[in-house]
């Protein structure tokens, strides 16, 4: 038996949401072996759309939901980098996994936070595997270059080779982490904080971990190889369905897309 890496995933309603969730994360997700997914959904409901494709999947999951409320979303007149996005899903996604595992009273296995439009390779969640308390490696197209990653000296992590501020204890992206079990278990009040902004909630989280970036474990080939890629799926463009809209017309009408 191999031991679990819980997957704890926000998502929010758009175009491209099903498309994403199914085809590029469920899919690998099933064809990795051991997975339990978390899906947290940034909605007071969930979802039909979401749990239909949940249902259609072999992997053990878990759907729960909670909103942001609207003045802790980035309105259109803020900059990009205003405010952080997916915080209270990933931390209830952190409540449920910490409840689950106490009341089973088990310490098995390993967290990582896939968001839902990343690409992800196979070989990422045996790498997962191998870590013993918090592992780290390269992430190609996060933070403005084509990799971050960390800087290794003598096998250990002492710097991020980032553009954007490098001086973070850890300069990693969302990605480009994961930790186990146990850990999380032994830091009870280890969390996402929304009051800290967009690049900082990974510091935030290893932090209340107890973690100092010496401590991580370098993943991927002493952090050579790319498994991960912060990607975003373009927006379709649907302007033409939006006048349709307007005279009461709907291409989409009764139909999941
Ligand atoms: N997300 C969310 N609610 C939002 C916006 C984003 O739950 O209002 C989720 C999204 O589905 C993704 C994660 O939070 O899993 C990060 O968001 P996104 O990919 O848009 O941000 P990025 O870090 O790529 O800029
Ligand atoms: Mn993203």
């Amino acid at each position: 038996r191999i031991p679990p890496i819980y997957i704890i995933t926000p998502t929010y309603a758009r175009p491209n949401q099903k498309v994403d969730l199914t085809t590029r994360l469920s899919h690998a997700l099933q064809l990795a072996r051991g997975i339990h997914w978390i899906v947290v959904e940034d909605s007071d409901h969930k979802t039909t759309l979401v749990a239909n494709l949940l249902s259609r999947t072999s992997l053990p999951y878990t759907h729960l939901h909670i909103p942001t409320p609207d003045h802790m979303k980035r309105q259109p007149h803020e900059e990009f980098g205003a405010k952080p996005r997916g915080v209270l899903q990933r931390n209830e996604g952190l409540r449920w996994l910490r409840e689950e595992l106490l009341s089973r009273n088990n310490r098995d296995g390993f967290l990582y936070f896939a968001d839902d439009d990343n690409g992800y390779d196979l070989e990422l969640f045996d790498e997962i595997r191998t870590i013993k308390n918090a592992g780290v490696w390269p992430v190609a197209f996060a933070g403005g270059v084509m990799v971050e990653k960390p800087l290794l000296k003598n096998g250990k992590v002492v710097g991020w080779d980032v553009a954007f501020e490098p001086k973070r204890e850890f300069a990693v992206d969302m990605a480009g982490f994961a930790v186990s079990v146990k850990l999380l278990m032994d830091r009870p009040e280890a969390r996402f904080d929304f009051d800290q902004p967009p690049g900082h909630q990974e510091t935030y989280f290893l932090k209340s971990l107890g973690l100092k970036k010496r401590n991580m474990e370098p993943k991927a080939k002493n952090c050579t190889q790319v498994l991960v890629w912060h990607t975003k799926t373009k927006e379709p463009i649907l302007i033409l369905e939006k006048i349709l809209n307007q005279i009461g017309k709907q291409t989409d009408k009764g139909m999941e897309v």
